[in-house]
């Protein structure tokens, strides 16, 4: 049996850590959350990032824009958020409803306050290995592997899925930590070639139990950042069960590789995490913070 990377107890421990270090602040670091129209599922994100903030003793506000709202009143409140000396970082939940352009939208966001890592001055930090804010589900995979001490220089790396939210910058940041890496998506001929012959597999495909025993080799580590959600059964007060599956076929990869992370409790509480990581890195900075 792999050794479980445990992304909620690596939370906890950090978590306590970051408390402590917002105790010694001259002011509470402040989060401004955007949201625009409405999406069940950015509902339980957003719920997530509030009371992991107000629990370490961030402050956060919260704006939302009904769906007919104009882009340009979004990109007016985010251009109030970037004037606003109180304010040490800015995200928009994503997905964005239609009619609404997220490129345009996260443009509008100070890059120093942009604590997702969406900004194009971060995308660019990231791509030429430069300072920078690197997305939070990266940042997450990175220090999960870094807490169980596996070594990322010089070993082969294969990321599954290629999206300019997590598998690109995933790509990017393992190459930058000297990592040989395979950019796999969904045009890759022979993928269980690729995903066997990796020392670390990183998965963000989004699709339910795509990889299996097929797909993976003895020794590897797993790291699973798939979030399927289904709503098939019911709870006994009618309201739809929310039941969560990886990418990876846990039961039977769990018995091949050396370690993998599960779903839930592995990537999910880390990315979360890391948002507030990256919070509190942007006060540092902007405030001079403590
Ligand atoms: P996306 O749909 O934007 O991108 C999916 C990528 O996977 C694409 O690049 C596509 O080419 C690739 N892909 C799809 N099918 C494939 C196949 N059969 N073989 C190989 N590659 C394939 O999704 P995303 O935003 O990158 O998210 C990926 C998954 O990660 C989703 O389940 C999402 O919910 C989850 N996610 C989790 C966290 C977290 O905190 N754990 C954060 C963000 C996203």
């Amino acid at each position: 049996m792999a050794t479980i990377l445990d992304g909620r107890a690596v939370r906890d421990r950090r978590k306590a850590a970051l408390s402590e270090k917002i105790r010694g602040y001259a002011r509470a670091p402040k989060l401004a959350i955007i949201q625009i129209g409405d999406n069940a599922e950015s509902d339980v994100y957003i719920g997530q990032k509030i009371s992991f903030g107000q629990d370490i003793g961030c402050e956060i506000v919260y704006a939302r824009f009904e769906k007919e709202r104009k882009e340009s009143d979004v990109v007016e409140k985010i251009r109030e958020l970037n004037s606003d000396g109180s304010v040490s970082g800015i995200i928009v939940q994503i997905p964005l409803p239609g009619g609404f352009s997220a490129e345009r939208i996260v443009e509008a966001i100070d890059p120093r306050k942009d604590v997702d890592g969406m900004h194009s001055a971060n995308v660019k930090a990231l791509a030429y290995d430069l300072p920078g804010i690197i997305p939070a589900t990266t940042r997450g995979i990175l220090t999960l592997l870094d807490e169980y001490k596996i070594g990322i220089a010089g070993r082969k790396a294969v990321v599954v899925g290629r999206s300019a939210l997590v598998g690109r910058p995933t790509a990017l940041a393992l190459l930058n930590r000297d990592a040989t890496v395979t950019a796999c998506h969904s045009k890759t001929e022979n993928l269980s070639q690729e995903t066997k012959s990796a020392v670390i597999l990183i998965v963000a495909a989004g699709k339910s139990g795509l990889i299996g025993a097929e797909h993976v080799s003895p020794g590897q580590t797993v790291i699973d950042v798939g979030i399927n959600v289904s709503t098939g059964e019911k709870l006994e007060d009618e309201v739809p069960k929310r039941k969560l599956s990886g990418d990876v076929r846990f039961d039977e990869v769990s018995e091949i590789v050396s370690a993998i992370s599960p779903v839930p409790g592995g990537v999910g509480p880390m990315t979360v995490l890391s948002l507030f990581e990256n919070l509190i890195e942007a006060h540092e900075v902007l405030a001079g913070g403590i």
